[in-house]
């Protein structure tokens, strides 16, 4: 069933959602079913499987000379999505990249997803690989994710890259994309960031999932500007606890959204990240009850791989 659906029927109801990450190749899949079965009694609807682009690492051969290796480290997003719709019969939402990707490998990327059955994809344009500084698209493929959304609606309509294909078979995606509420870290301001989102829209997205936001005041803000600029489509507010120190510096720096003042002095006070990790479920259980309030759709939390903490916050809520 499309997210679109899953919405309607919700009746106004916040539902919960959330996102998972491929394991690291060489991890087996039950690594990943031990992360969803925890989650399951909060009655997903749908669940999220990142998608991650290669890497180029750099290994020393034995005349001492550097040899660039391409390496994928977590692989395995489509056959996840098959195994979770087979294992739990909820819907599983492949992410998909501009990044690494000609327009013909995602045109057959999205033939095997409508093979499987999958309803949903989420169409990003993926960040730089970790050697370079800007994202450099593929030679054939797409720059931003709104000409990646443009294909798939295409195929939605049954237009194919080549035009002489017989029997052109329409695909039937509900396509979500990605929203900043605190702006995209290369958008030179909002509005130049909420136009260009616009355009992911009327190249046939059908709903938001938002960059993860630790003020609600951000997300709240956002909305009423999408609003105000003729967004309708549901804007669905991603969260994410925190848990660890680390995560004070790596998460501005990475995700560009700033952390509340308040959070930053709760974490300081703590002695370890066992209690590090209840500030981030007390401030992300606050968060969601303001945002369920609000009526908001969803909440959709990025698990990373660890579910007791996002168990123990829908525990609370759902
Ligand atoms: P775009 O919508 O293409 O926007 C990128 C930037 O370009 C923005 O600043 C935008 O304002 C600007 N822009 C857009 N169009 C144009 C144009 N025509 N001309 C000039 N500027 C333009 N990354 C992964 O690698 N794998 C994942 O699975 C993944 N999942 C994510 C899920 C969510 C909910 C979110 C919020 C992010 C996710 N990301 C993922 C990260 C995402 O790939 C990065 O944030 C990436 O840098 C931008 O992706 P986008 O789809 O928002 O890009």
């Amino acid at each position: 069933m499309k997210v679109t659906e899953h919405i309607a029927n919700g009746n106004g109801k916040t539902q919960f959602s959330f996102e998972i990450l491929p394991p690291l190749k060489g991890q087996n899949i039950q690594s990943i079913f031990d992360s969803i079965d925890p989650l399951m009694e909060f009655n997903p609807p749908f669940i999220d499987v990142t998608y991650h682009r290669e890497e180029y690492v750099y290994k020393e051969m034995e005349n001492g000379l550097l040899q660039k290796q391409v390496v994928r480290k977590r692989p395995g997003t489509v056959g996840i999505c098959a195994a979770i719709q087979n294992k739990y019969n909820v819907d599983a939402i492949p992410h998909i990249l501009c990044g690494g990707f000609t327009k013909e490998d995602t045109e057959n990327f999205l033939i095997d997803l409508d093979f499987l059955g999958i309803d949903n994809v989420m169409a990003l344009r993926g960040d730089a690989v970790k050697t370079e500084t800007y994202f450099t698209p593929d030679k054939e493929g797409h720059s931003y994710a709104n000409g990646l959304v443009k294909q798939i609606d295409a195929l939605n309509k049954g237009e194919y890259l080549d035009e002489e294909i017989q029997n052109q078979a329409k695909t039937d995606f509900c396509i979500g994309v990605a929203g900043y509420p605190e702006k995209h870290i290369e958008a030179p301001n909002m509005d130049s960031d909420i136009h260009f989102l616009k355009k992911k829209l009327k190249n046939g997205a059908a709903y938001i999932v938002t960059q993860m936001f630790f003020d609600n005041k951000k997300y709240f803000d956002f909305v009423e500007k999408c609003r105000s600029q003729g967004i309708t489509t549901p804007i669905i507010p991603g969260l994410k606890p925190i848990s660890t120190k680390k995560q004070l510096n790596m998460i501005p720096h990475r995700f560009n959204t700033e952390l509340p003042e308040e959070l930053i002095k709760e974490v300081l006070k703590c002695d370890d990240n066992g209690q590090i990790r209840e500030v981030g479920i007390e401030w992300c259980v606050q968060q969601s009850k303001e945002l369920i309030e609000a009526k908001v759709p969803f909440l959709h939390y990025y698990s990373m791989g660890k579910s007791d903490n996002i168990r123990a916050i829908a525990k609370q809520l759902f």
